[in-house]
């Protein structure tokens, strides 16, 4: 008999409008000189008068001086600022899509994603432009449709405020049928197998996605209006994308922003700007409770942390609830293609472990191996319906109907069991991916790669989970062409592991490598993961 699990919390209506009107439209009040970013080193603000402005008037320039419109994708290629909002929301605004994507890509990274966008524009930071350009060229982009973030150009590369016309560019109205069917984000994610894929996320997924987050957020945090957020989660990625970024336009949270994680930043910040709220992944939460000097530090404005990414173990957890007593560790599930979140932790109603209760508008089964539904306490994969859920994979149709069945569920690759609050918790994965330190890791990329070594017969990639770093590490299972001797075991295993790494972001680093006589396969070929997850696991109980 089929299960379906649904939200405790009754659906909402999802405006039916597109992005940038719902993100502006500023239905709390926000006063358009209240200063929403900031930068934690630099100090530079920028206020809601100030975005909405410039938004409007880098739309008019995408429009102006390349005709860019419906249909057309602007690359992001930056790490966190005051500004990455500008182009990420400009281009939408003049009625076309943004396709951010991760500043520590090598070249080749990032030519995969502008060819799977088919990329019109690219605007990337000055610490990348080297990289844009070398990607731009193989792609065939014209140098004039490269530009780079600031007021400066560098290698004769247009600075972005060229963009910034005395017009604001007019913001066609969708109707409802074109809000739900038009993309306005191609983030990239693996999914379930293979390489990374554009994820679709449609004007009204978007919408969705933040309204079913804020609406579970009011609940958790009854004084929002007071809330200050830090933020160094990467704003490529659409955790910080939907749930950072929109959320601070929409409901006029002012967030300091950092480009990435540094603890001495981080604390100091907290202490001095009284930060309430911070979005966080797993290995964070671990290094902060383990922190020694945590206690020299005056962190009691601190109300609420929000986890998710990746799991947060019943440890962790523990291990942050002693430093932390009085901070809420809210901890959230929720995948690219889901836009980004499909349950959130409650106050009041926490459980170590559990990644918290379905937001509204979302139905859920949990659907066993043979087909059958999963009952209470009882493992299966976890299968989500909602309206905000991806429109597909981007000339991918294959992969999108692998992930999205007949009946509107979204297949999420993770297992979960549900107890007897409907508190969901997810306990295994059965898809591909590798989650480092909550990026995400496709073993297909790095085992295509392994392959072209000329030591190389066959490999496998899996994620073994560090407790010591909280995070899963890629570990390779790989067969040699040729048997080593024991002794220069070490050196091979550091030369692939070197192999590797020079073609790939560094959090997809291998970082260790065992040698084996075959790799498990099914008979059509297929790599046996499972097979090599069990012997970890194995191997880790006796030990
Ligand atoms: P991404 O698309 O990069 O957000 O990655 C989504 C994947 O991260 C999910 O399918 C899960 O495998 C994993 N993930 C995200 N949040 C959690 C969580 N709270 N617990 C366990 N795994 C998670």
């Amino acid at each position: 008999m089929v299960k379906l699990y649904r939200s405790r919390f009754p659906d909402i209506d999802i405006p039916k409008t597109g992005l940038i009107p719902y993100l502006f439209e500023n239905p709390y009040g926000i006063p358009e000189s209240k200063p929403l970013f900031i930068d934690v080193h630099t100090k530079e603000t920028r206020t809601f008068g100030q975005i909405k402005d410039n938004v409007l008037r880098l739309a008019a320039g995408l429009q102006d001086m390349y005709g860019f419109g419906q249909g057309d994708v602007l690359a992001l290629f930056a790490p966190n600022s005051v500004d990455f909002v500008l182009p990420a929301l400009g281009a939408i605004a003049a009625g076309g899509v943004t396709s951010p994507s991760n500043p520590r890509y090598s070249v080749t990274e990032l030519v995969h994603q502008l060819q799977v966008s088919n990329a019109k524009i690219l605007i990337a930071h000055p610490d990348n432009i080297q990289v844009a350009l070398e990607a731009a060229q193989l792609f065939g982009m014209p140098k004039r449709n490269l530009l780079v973030l600031g007021n400066a150009s560098i290698h004769d590369v247009l600075p972005f405020t060229v963009l910034l016309q005395a017009r604001r560019a007019i913001v066609a109205p969708l109707t409802a049928e074109e809000a739900k069917s038009r993309p306005c984000y191609l983030c990239f994610s693996s999914g379930t197998t293979g390489k990374a894929k554009g994820v679709m996320t449609s004007h009204t997924n978007a919408i969705a996605g933040t309204a079913l987050f804020m609406t579970l957020e009011d609940h958790n945090e009854p004084n929002v209006n007071q809330r200050h957020g830090l933020n160094f989660l990467p704003m490529f990625h659409m955790y910080a994308l939907l749930i950072v970024l929109h959320l601070s336009l929409r409901r006029g949270t002012p967030v300091d922003l950092m480009a990435q994680f540094d603890m001495n930043v981080f604390l100091n910040t907290v202490q001095q700007r009284r930060i309430t709220h911070a979005w966080l992944v797993p290995p964070v939460i671990l290094a902060l409770a383990k922190y020694p000097q945590l206690k020299t530090f005056d962190l009691t404005s601190l109300t609420h942390v929000f986890s998710a990414a990746a799991p947060l173990s019943k440890e962790v957890s523990e291990a942050f609830a002693v430093q932390f007593p009085t901070v809420f560790l809210s901890q959230g599930y929720g995948m690219t293609e889901t836009s980004p979140i499909a349950t959130i932790e409650l106050l009041n109603d926490t459980a170590h472990g559990s990644c918290g209760v379905l937001v509204p508008n979302m139905v859920a089964r949990l659907v066993k191996e043979d087909g059958s539904d999963a009952q209470l306490n009882e493992p299966g994969e976890l299968w989500l319906k909602g309206p905000n859920i991806m429109l597909g994979y981007m000339k991918n149709e294959q992969a999108t109907v692998e992930t999205i069945d007949a009946d509107q569920f979204l297949h999420t690759g993770d297992v979960a069991v549900v107890d007897d609050k409907e508190r969901f918790y997810i306990v295994d994965r059965i898809k591909e991916l590798i989650k480092y330190k909550g990026f995400q890791v496709a073993p297909a990329e790095l085992e295509g790669i392994l392959l072209k070594s000329p030591l190389v017969s066959d490999c496998a990639v899996i994620g073994v989970y560090d407790p010591v770093q909280a995070t899963e590490l890629p570990h390779a299972y790989v067969v040699l062409k040729s048997p080593i001797d024991a002794q220069h075991m070490n050196d091979t295993a550091k030369a692939l592991m070197a192999f590797v790494a020079n073609q790939v972001a560094s959090f997809k680093q291998i970082r260790h490598v065992r040698f084996v006589d075959t790799i498990p396969k099914t008979a059509s070929g297929k790599i046996l993961r499972r097979v090599l997850r069990d012997q970890v696991k194995q191997e880790l109980h006796a030990s």
